[in-house]
């Protein structure tokens, strides 16, 4: 039984209104709000435990780094991951992105290398690989899809070279929304003796999400997407690559004995954690991927599919409508246009109606521009939404369009 109502209660600021009305939080692909358990993660380990961690000999420091590195083994059996020497916290997503890419890329590409990309690449994806291109002179290539959202995967197996060191790839898009077959692309690129980083930004929020299943060499995402808090993010990295690669930033933590001449380094992870962690945004994160399984992710996915169902039904209907991606395969995003309206005004007057959707370009303009676009009207739906919240969502959409 997927109690709705009950699990709403556990979220605060779901019971708030925005303009005197009640708020339709429709935004979750951009953040997550958060449950009660995460808040009360964070208060009671400032309230109660609070000290810096693993290097300090009193109980409280002890206590602490208990915590975050019981955080770290969350995160690992989440993530299917062999040991904790393979998971780096970071401060995000992007962070871990802009990690592998210098490291990486500093340990394993030279002039002329290759990377792939995708066309559905958010700009977080793209940049890092692009700076390191500049720097090092690595060529990016990208993968095609089909209007309807799908990778060209016969497209995919071609751009390989002998100079191919690595693919980069979301494994859900923040702007279809459909899964992407990372685990067939991972093959691919294994085939030709590449690496493969998978963007899970995504997809952990809303599916089971294992590194060995998808076979995957990195997997990065974001805390904040995953009911967690801000600030916050995780780096997979396959051991024996992480091993070969050098630190990412250099300071306190990341060290095992440093003179004036050398420094050697920590074991893993600790290499690529340089200063003060945020131990208390790990714990937290703990506390959101508990409750995640608590709630259960398939339970969360057959909830959040019926809703989108629910939500393109209704869409359809109306005039001039065009939905961007397979419709029949998304997850829990939907990004659309109605003729003749700038998704700004769409977004603008929905917030007016309570309901808050996101516009613009997604921060990945180059899908934008694969479909002719400046910007997009996008939903994106969480555990926590309801059926009613998307009917208040098409009765919002269909008012706006009539005024038009
Ligand atoms: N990749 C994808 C697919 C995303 O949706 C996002 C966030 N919109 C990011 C990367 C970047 O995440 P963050 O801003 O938390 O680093």
């Amino acid at each position: 039984m997927y109690d709705i109502q009950a699990l709403r209660k556990e979220f605060p600021i779901l019971g708030r209104e925005v303009y005197g009305r009640p708020l339709v939080y429709l935004d979750n692909a951009a953040t997550t709000q958060k449950p009660r358990a995460v808040v009360d993660a964070i208060t009671e380990e400032y309230f109660s435990v609070n000290a810096n961690v693993h290097r300090g000999v009193h109980y409280l420091s002890q206590q602490a780094t208990e915590l975050h590195e019981a955080a770290r083994e969350k995160v690992r059996a989440f993530i299917g991951a062999r040991s904790t020497n393979e998971v780096v916290f970071t401060r995000g997503t992007t962070e871990s992105i802009n990690l592998v890419a210098s490291s990486f890329g500093e340990a394993f590409m030279r002039e002329g290398d290759e990377v792939i990309l995708t066309v559905m690449e958010h700009h977080s994806n793209i940049v890092p690989w692009q700076l390191l291109g500049q720097r090092r002179g690595v060529k990016i290539k990208v993968v095609p899809m089909d209007d309807d959202g799908r990778l060209d995967l016969a497209e995919y197996e071609k751009l390989f070279t002998s100079r191919t060191k690595i693919v980069a790839v979301c494994h859900v898009s923040n702007v279809l929304g459909a899964e992407n077959p990372v685990g067939r692309m991972a093959e691919i690129a294994h085939a030709h003796g590449a690496h493969i980083l998978v963007d899970a930004a995504q997809s952990v929020p809303h599916l089971p999400v294992d590194v060995a299943a998808l076979g995957c060499d990195f997997l990065v995402f974001s805390a904040h997407k995953v009911y967690g808090p801000t600030g916050l993010g995780v780096l997979y990295g396959r051991e024996d690559l992480l091993e070969r690669m050098p630190p990412y930033q250099g300071g306190g933590e990341m060290i095992s004995r440093v003179t004036f001449e050398r420094t050697t380094f920590e074991q893993l992870p600790f290499k690529f954690e340089a200063g003060t962690p945020d131990y208390i945004g790990t714990h937290a994160l703990a506390a959101a991927l508990a409750f995640v399984e608590r709630t259960g992710l398939e339970n969360i996915a057959r909830h959040e599919h019926a809703l989108v169902r629910r939500a393109v039904e209704r869409m359809q209907h109306v005039d001039g409508m065009r939905i961007y991606g397979a419709a029949e395969d998304k997850g829990a995003v939907v990004a659309f246009n109605v003729a003749g309206i700038h998704p700004l005004d769409l977004g603008t007057l929905l917030d007016r109606l309570g309901v808050a959707i996101r516009t613009g370009h997604h921060c990945a303009q180059p899908l934008m521009q694969r479909f002719g676009t400046e910007g997009m009207a996008r939903l994106s739906i969480a555990m926590y939404n309801t059926e009613e919240e998307i009917d208040r969502f098409a009765d919002a959409l269909e008012r706006v369009c009539r005024m038009f």
